[in-house]
C-alpha cells in the first residue's frame, strides 16, 4: 500500500527524485507539503482551487483538532480525505510543534531558525510560554489559545487523534526545542521525545496509515547523532528532521549535514516546517525529500507574491496601474486572468478574492520552481 522509491540520485550532491506511493495517490519528491491548518489551506481555497495549483499533498495540524475538539466528527465523516473532499496524501503533525510555537517560540519571539526572525533579533527573555503550562514525563499540558481550557496531549492522545483524523502520514510525538536551549536542555528534551516515540509506537496504528519519526537534538552534534540512530531503529515509514535548526540557515544546513551522516537514506527525508523558496536548492541537494511551511500561503494572504526575482509586494500604490501579470511565464490561474493592478485593487478594497488569488499563484510557482529542480536533478544538473 505504501512505498518509496529512488528514481535518480544525483552524483553531484545527496538531491534524489522519489516516488511516495500511498492509497491516496502518489507524491513525486522532492516535494512541497502546504500546511492545512484545519484542514483547509487557509486563503478560503476549496478542493477545486488546489487542482489548480499542481499542490501534490497537505499538512494538517492536529493540535488544532483538540483545540476545537472535533477529531471525533472528522472520524464518524470517514477521515480528513472525506471530510474536506481532498483526495491526495494527507500528513498530520503531531502536535509537538506547539510546545514550541506556542511555549518558547511565543515568548521569545523566536522561529525555528533565524531566516524568520534574523538572529540578531534573538534576545534571551524569559522563557516558557504562558500556553504551555507544564511539560511532565506523561505529556504536555496546554492552555487552549481559542478559550482557556486545559488539554493534555500525551504521546498516546496525539497516536488516538491521528489514527481519528486517518491521514496517510503521521508522526511521533516530540518536543520541539527552542534555538536558545542549552545543551542541558536539548538533552532533557531529546531523552523524553525518544521516550513518548515508544509509547506513541505502542498504540495499534491501522495499516492505513504510515508513521514518521522525528529527529531531535536542537544544534548540539553528539544529540543529534544519538536521536539520528535512535530514529534509525524506529519501526517508521519516514525520517523527519526536527526541533530548534540553529539561529541561521547556516546552522540548519550545518545541521542538516551533520544528521546525513547517520540518517538511513533508504527513507524519505522530511525537513519540519521550513519551506522558503530561497532555502529550496540547498536543503533539496543535502538530500531533503519532503518540507511544508506556512509562509508561501501565509505571506499570500498579505499580498506578497512569490516571483523569479523572490518576494514581491503588490501592495504598493505604484503598483495600481500596473496592469501585466505578477509574472508573464507563470500558467497559473491568477497570471493568466488578473494583472498586478486587479490584485492591488482587491488587497486594498479587502476582498477575500485577493488572497484566494494570491494563494493560488504562491502555491504554484512553488510547484513549477519544484519541476524544475526536479529536471536538473533528471538531468544531473544539481
Ligand atoms: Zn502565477
Amino acid at each position: 500500500m505504501f512505498q518509496f522509491k529512488i528514481l535518480k540520485q544525483s552524483k553531484k550532491s545527496k538531491a534524489r527524485i522519489g516516488e511516495i506511493k500511498t492509497p491516496h495517490g502518489k507524491i513525486i519528491t522532492p516535494a512541497f507539503i502546504p500546511v492545512a491548518t484545519l484542514g483547509v489551506i487557509k486563503g478560503g481555497l476549496d478542493f477545486r482551487d488546489l487542482e489548480l495549483t499542481k499542490t501534490q499533498c497537505q499538512i494538517v495540524n492536529t493540535f488544532h483538532f483538540l483545540d476545537l475538539n472535533r477529531a471525533e466528527e472528522v472520524k464518524k465523516f470517514g477521515g480528513l480525505h472525506k471530510f474536506f473532499k481532498f483526495q491526495k496524501p494527507i500528513f498530520t503533525d503531531s502536535g509537538g510543534f506547539q510546545i514550541f510555537s506556542l511555549g518558547k517560540g511565543a515568548e521569545l519571539g523566536l522561529g525555528k531558525i533565524g531566516s524568520i526572525f534574523p538572529e540578531n533579533n534573538i534576545q534571551k527573555k524569559k522563557e516558557g510560554g504562558k500556553l504551555v503550562k507544564r511539560i511532565t514525563q506523561k505529556g504536555i499540558l496546554f492552555r487552549s489559545p481559542r478559550d482557556g481550557r486545559e488539554i493534555y496531549l500525551t504521546p498516546e492522545l496525539s497516536a488516538q487523534t491521528q489514527i481519528k483524523l486517518g491521514a496517510d502520514f503521521i508522526y511521533l510525538l516530540d518536543i520541539c526545542g527552542s534555538p536558545l536551549d542549552d545543551l542541558k536542555t536539548a538533552k532533557k528534551e531529546m531523552e523524553l521525545s525518544h521516550w513518548w516515540f515508544e509509547r506513541f509506537l505502542r498504540i495499534k496504528i491501522p495499516p492505513t496509515q504510515q508513521v514518521f519519526g522525528i529527529i531531535q537534538g536542537g544544534i548540539y552534534k553528539e544529540l543529534r547523532k544519538t536521536s539520528t540512530q535512535f530514529v534509525n531503529n524506529l519501526p517508521v515509514f519516514g525520517i523527519a528532521i526536527g526541533g530548534a535548526l540553529g539561529k541561521s540557515k547556516n546552522d540548519m544546513y550545518k545541521t542538516i549535514s551533520f544528521v546525513n551522516r547517520y540518517i538511513d537514506w533508504q527513507r524519505p527525508h522530511h525537513l519540519l516546517g521550513i519551506g522558503d523558496l530561497e532555502v529550496l536548492e540547498k536543503i533539496i541537494k543535502l538530500g531533503i525529500d519532503l518540507f511544508d511551511c506556512a509562509l508561501p500561503t501565509r505571506i499570500a494572504r498579505h499580498g506578497t507574491a512569490l516571483t523569479f526575482k523572490g518576494y514581491f509586494n503588490i501592495l504598493k500604490n505604484q503598483y495600481k496601474s500596473n496592469f501585466e501579470p505578477i509574472e508573464k511565464d507563470c500558467k497559473c490561474f491568477t497570471c493568466q486572468n488578473y494583472s498586478i493592478a486587479q490584485l492591488n485593487f482587491l488587497f486594498k478594497a479587502k476582498e477575500q478574492l485577493a488572497g484566494r488569488l494570491l494563494t493560488i499563484h504562491n502555491l504554484y510557482f512553488l510547484e513549477t520552481q519544484l519541476e524544475k529542480i526536479r529536471e536538473k536533478i533528471e538531468m544531473g544538473k544539481l
